[in-house]
């Protein structure tokens, strides 16, 4: 399999490089040259199978024998054995034909396990394989960070630095990164916001001389290829559940960077019967402009009680870009730098087609907190902020009610109890695994807000 950038003028990859690789160099996005399909009687055929055995029919096209199977189908038995429930993935229902898909059963309670479990597999193999060594840096508001610490912590061919804004995630949030002791695991306090962390991100990224050529710095957010093909599994998994390929399925998802709708989109591509998927935005709703108004305009960042979902632009979005401009290369990189500084209005035709497939909703805070409540008084069933924007959009978007429509729940509500409590309820326990987290060590070096400050320390820790 071979992956392009949708700029059209970075060099074509293996797998192997893609999932090494961050940005292509041509500031692009690389996505598969050609995408893989399954006829209606080949997904019929996995209904039976458990998760693991699932994503391997799934995830081998992509990897295109760059893994050779048995290390493949290992590697996917040990991910998701490691997930709170025998399922995996398992659904619950609100209501006639109204389903969530509880993505929150893995180590870190939030959708980004499912990916980041196996990136961090993958990852080590193909170092170990090449006897290279790699840098992870990442810059997280809460849930990549611990998901990607969690990935990562085994590996003995990466070291990972992750930054997040001091004093601005959750206790829990926090505690899910910096309690893991492990000696190539370092937590870095910013002082600064989000948006701070992430521009050292880029500038490590954009001049990589402080690690002397001698270590390979590889990113975990989720413009990596890899973080996407593992997502499209769970739409398969879900759907076959409720009797795909013979019905249509709708899906609904929380989103903020594309990345797991997205993985929808290629879902049906690949020949999933999906009817509709629902892009549900918080405040931060540039992507619900765009597809409900046609107009593609950056506001500045509204800090919500759906902290995951906070972002100004959508990085993946140029992925669906990318198709509905034919998959011009050219005409796409002269669109994003256009997108960079002005607003845009794309062209109405192809914005009719991306609404052939693609609705969109967004949710105020407010509603959030009542729709939490409001589904917990109808059903005794407790969501977290971001589901429950999910839920709503789906709500107020669904085209038809004879088609299942599954909403996918990114997260369990224990890590967002602002929100829980502000919907006037009490914020549930932490999972058996958890139960202590209150009480482990913790480990973080607090760092000025400084690319120099930060670049010493990364090379201090790697070359000691
Ligand atoms: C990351 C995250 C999202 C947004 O996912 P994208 O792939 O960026 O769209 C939604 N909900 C939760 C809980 C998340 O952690």
């Amino acid at each position: 399999m071979k992956y392009i950038s949708t700029r059209g003028a970075a060099p074509e990859l293996e797998f192997e490089d893609v999932l090494l690789a961050g940005l292509a160099r041509d500031g692009g996005l690389y996505v598969p040259a050609e995408l893989p399909s399954f006829s209606a009687e080949e997904i019929e055929s996995w209904r039976e199978l458990p998760y693991s055995k699932l994503a391997f029919h799934i995830i081998k096209p992509f990897v295109g024998g760059a893994i050779d199977d048995d290390a493949l189908a290992r590697m996917l038995d040990e991910t998701y054995a490691g997930f709170g429930h025998r399922a995996v993935a398992p659904l619950a229902q609100l209501d006639h034909n109204e389903y969530v898909l509880e993505l929150f059963q893995g180590p870190t309670l939030a959708f980004k396990d499912f990916a980041l479990q196996l990136l961090g597999r993958l990852l080590d193999h193909v170092l170990t394989k090449r006897n290279e060594r790699a840098v992870i840096i990442g810059a997280t508001s809460g849930d990549t960070g611990s998901a990607a610490i969690e990935g990562c912590r085994h590996s003995n061919h990466i070291d990972i630095f992750i930054m997040h804004p001091h004093n601005r995630v959750s206790e829990v949030q926090r505690r899910q990164m910096t309690t893991v002791l492990e000696d190539n695991v370092y937590n870095l306090a910013v002082e600064g916001n989000f948006d701070d962390c992430q521009s050292m991100l880029k500038q490590c990224f954009a001049d990589q001389s402080f690690l002397r050529g001698e270590r390979r710095l590889v990113a975990v957010n989720s413009i990596n290829w890899a973080r996407i093909m593992a997502q499209i599994v769970y739409y398969f998994y879900a759907a076959l559940n409720l009797g795909a390929p013979q019905r249509e399925m709708a899906f609904s998802v929380p989103t903020g960077n594309f990345g797991d709708i997205f993985a929808g989109y290629l879902a049906r591509k690949m020949g999933l019967p999906v009817s509709q998927l629902v892009v549900a935005t918080n405040q931060n709703d540039i992507l619900h402009r765009t597809i409900s108004q046609n107009r593609y305009e950056k506001h500045p960042l509204a800090h919500t009680l759906s902290p995951s979902m906070d972002i100004v632009v959508s990085s993946n979005f140029e992925r669906l870009l990318f198709d509905a401009h034919d998959r011009d290369g050219a005409v796409l990189a002269d669109l994003m730098n256009k997108m960079s500084t002005e607003t845009v209005e794309l062209d109405p035709q192809r914005m009719a087609s991306v609404r052939e497939l693609f609705d969109s909703y967004a949710v105020d805070d407010d509603t959030t907190c009542q729709t939490i409540r409001a589904i917990y008084d109808d059903t005794g069933y407790l969501l977290d902020p971001h589901t429950a924007i999910g839920v709503k959009a789906a709500r107020e978007t669904r085209r038809s009610m004879q088609c299942p429509m599954i909403t996918l729940g990114t997260a369990h509500p224990v890590k967002f109890s602002d929100a829980v409590e502000k919907a006037g309820l009490k914020t549930p326990d932490l999972p058996h695994h958890l139960t202590d987290l209150m009480d482990r060590e913790e480990r973080f070096d607090v760092l000025q807000n400084d690319l120099n400050a930060l670049q010493t320390y990364v090379s201090e820790k790697v070359f000691g």
